[in-house]
């Protein structure tokens, strides 16, 4: 979120932020609390949103994502989802907005197909561990979907697939931020299972320059926006350790119980966004983690 707010500032746009900081911080926009335009607004889209005046564009990106919270933050994430995304859905029918929705390609669960597009339905566990992050972004896209046929909302749909890069919390418990800090700190670099899992991963200069394209595109479906880049864990786990310059050791941990339905291999199928609206990530893991990494450094 604080790196869409900067391309929109950069760009000349104001820009009103409203964040509880539930899983933000707000050093993450400070150098932008100062610039032209530029608002912070701290509260919850649960608890209904104050007048704040008119907008071209309300964007829904609020929401804790990181597995780690799935338990402690359950509700929160389907409240968030529902009544969260709703309120905003009123408050951009009130002014004639454009709807922009940061879906998730969890939407697809412990994917049956591979690699994943966007006509794909999914494969979803409500009851489980997941399910509570899951279902709250279907439930988002469905609430989405049904203001924009009934109330006309312009809406805008992005699948936002694993994303990385600076300003992430150290502790948020997902895989590049603990291989990072781990590696960094010389302990035990964890793989959940055999790290036989996949995942694509997306810098996020990539990915906000794609949520851009698809909030100022035609495409009015779900878009998946991540990398084609698919990576197992455990290759992961060995870049970081070679990027880093550590020497931690590799070792293999039980899968969490709040991890259990962990996806097997997960990468987006981009042709829609590609050819439709001609984006497509540049950056390699190889340069965007070691950015990350120089970042997680210096703020030790
Ligand atoms: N993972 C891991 N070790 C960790 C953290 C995560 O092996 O310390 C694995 C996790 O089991 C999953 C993958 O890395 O298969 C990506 O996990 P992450 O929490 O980053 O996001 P997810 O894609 O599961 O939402």
């Amino acid at each position: 979120g604080s790196h869409l707010a900067d391309r929109l500032v950069l760009r000349g746009d104001e820009v009103v932020v409203v964040d509880s900081f539930v899983t933000g911080r707000r050093s993450n926009i400070r150098h932008l609390e100062d610039s032209p335009g530029f608002q912070l607004v701290k509260h919850d889209i649960v608890d209904g949103l104050p007048a704040m005046g008119a907008f071209d564009v309300v964007a829904n990106l609020a929401s804790p994502a990181s597995p780690d919270g799935f338990a402690s933050l359950s509700i929160e994430i389907l409240d968030a989802g529902s009544s969260g995304n709703r309120n905003l859905l009123n408050y951009a029918v009130d002014c004639g907005a454009r709807f922009l929705l940061a879906s998730t390609s969890e939407v697809y669960g412990d994917a049956l197909v591979h690699p994943q597009r966007e006509d794909y339905c999914g494969n979803v566990d409500p009851a489980g561990p997941r399910g509570c992050y899951d279902e709250a972004k279907r439930f988002a896209e469905a609430m989405t979907a049904a203001y924009s046929r009934r109330k006309g909302v312009d809406a805008r749909v992005a699948r936002i697939f694993n994303t990385y890069g600076e300003r992430m919390r150290s502790d948020d418990g997902r895989v590049l931020t603990n291989f990072v800090t781990q590696a960094l700190d010389g302990r035990p670099i964890t793989l959940y299972g055999d790290g036989s899992r996949t995942r694509s991963f997306c810098y996020v200069a990539d990915e906000v320059a794609g949520l851009l394209a698809v909030l100022d595109g035609h495409i009015v479906g779900p878009v998946n926006v991540g990398s084609p880049e698919e990576v197992t864990i455990r290759e992961v786990a060995e870049l970081v350790r070679k990027l880093t310059g550590s020497t931690s050791s590799i070792v293999e941990v039980p899968l969490p119980a709040e991890r259990e339905g962990d996806p097997q291999r997960r990468r987006p199928d981009i042709t829609r966004i590609e050819d439709g609206l001609g984006w497509r990530p540049t950056t390699s893991l190889d340069a965007g983690l070691a950015r990350m990494i120089e970042s997680m450094r210096s703020s030790d």
